[in-house]
């Protein structure tokens, strides 16, 4: 009788331990369970969305000063104008740069071969490295971003007439995580003959514009805007 009562509680002893073994192992998997769940509603908070900047009133009283679509001396843009080409735009140190797509016989200069230009757009500006070959048609532009490369809506409405405002803040739209302030970069393209802004923001990756075909790559410090001449074929 002794021995078998002995015998049992050893029994017991061994299914207590396994049961304990047993709830251990639940309770780790139920642990790791609970961290991946953790894991998965962090992942949750930082989901993206896309981000537009609140319409803002102009302080330009003359609309004859819009550095866009006005005669403003400083803005390059009345030059830029007469060229079938496209260009980009600085925004905060309100540089005006032409890509060279074509040939502008216009100002003579050679156009056989390949020309290279660097630029500086002022102090915290952005940084323009040009490579143009008008003979084929394809001109590249790297943007090395300044500190000074997020748009600047205070300096923006006082050099935009309110539809030229309205145009650049509408090419601002953003992609980025939740519930952070919209960053846009201080950069657009323009088509000189109509005057139409596109977003160099980082989601976008390409356009036809006109007879033009444009290509945007991000780089590590910037981005790279690639325009070819490619009319639509008959
Ligand atoms: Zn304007």
């Amino acid at each position: 009788m002794q021995k078998g009562k002995y015998y049992r509680m050893r029994k017991e002893l061994v299914w207590g331990a396994g049961i304990l073994a047993a709830l251990l192992l639940f309770f780790t998997a139920f642990g790791k369970m609970k961290d991946t769940a953790d894991m998965l509603q962090q992942e949750e908070f930082t989901s993206m969305e896309y981000k537009e900047l609140p319409a803002v009133q102009s302080e330009l009283s003359d609309s004859e000063g819009c550095y866009l679509c006005g005669t403003a001396k400083e803005s390059l843009m009345g030059y830029f104008r007469q060229f079938d080409d496209l260009g980009i735009i600085s925004v905060n140190q309100w540089y005006v740069l032409d890509f060279g797509i074509l040939p502008h016989e216009e100002d003579g200069a050679d156009t056989s071969g390949t020309r290279t230009a660097m630029t500086g757009t002022g102090e915290g500006g952005d940084f323009f490295s040009s490579t143009q070959t008008p003979s084929r048609g394809i001109s590249t532009v790297k943007v090395s971003y300044g500190e000074d490369s997020i748009l600047d809506v205070e300096k923006a409405k006082t050099i935009l007439c309110q539809d030229c405002l309205d145009k650049l803040l509408a090419v601002m739209e953003t992609y980025g995580p939740e519930g952070e302030e919209p960053k846009p970069r201080d950069l657009c393209l323009v088509d000189f003959q109509t005057l139409e802004l596109y977003s160099l923001q980082e989601q976008h990756a390409s356009y036809y514009i006109r007879d033009y075909y444009v290509r945007l790559d991000q780089t590590e410090d910037g981005m790279e805007v690639e325009a070819v001449y490619a009319p639509v074929r008959d």
